[in-house]
């Protein structure tokens, strides 16, 4: 019987099986082990760029608070 290792706790599950003897995850037929570390990488990519703009805009928004305080304070002074 073929088998598959399962990603999350490497235990050599029945084709046939739909979820994981060793650790219970369900296991994703169609995709070889380095498909889905292709999938992970991505997700992982898309992340790591989405947090990147959400840092970069609250800098922006910081930096632009700032630029309105000094400005404030140069007019008054
Ligand atoms: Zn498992």
């Amino acid at each position: 019987m073929k088998t598959l290792v399962c990603p999350h706790c490497n235990t050599q599950v029945p084709e046939t099986a739909s979820v994981c003897t060793g650790c219970g995850a369900e296991v994703v037929r169609g995709l070889s082990r380095g498909g889905r570390s292709l999938v992970g990488l991505l997700c992982v990519g898309v992340a790591v760029v989405i947090a990147g703009i959400m840092l970069r805009v609250l800098e922006m928004h910081k930096a632009g608070l700032h630029c309105r305080r000094r400005n404030r304070n140069t007019g008054r002074m």
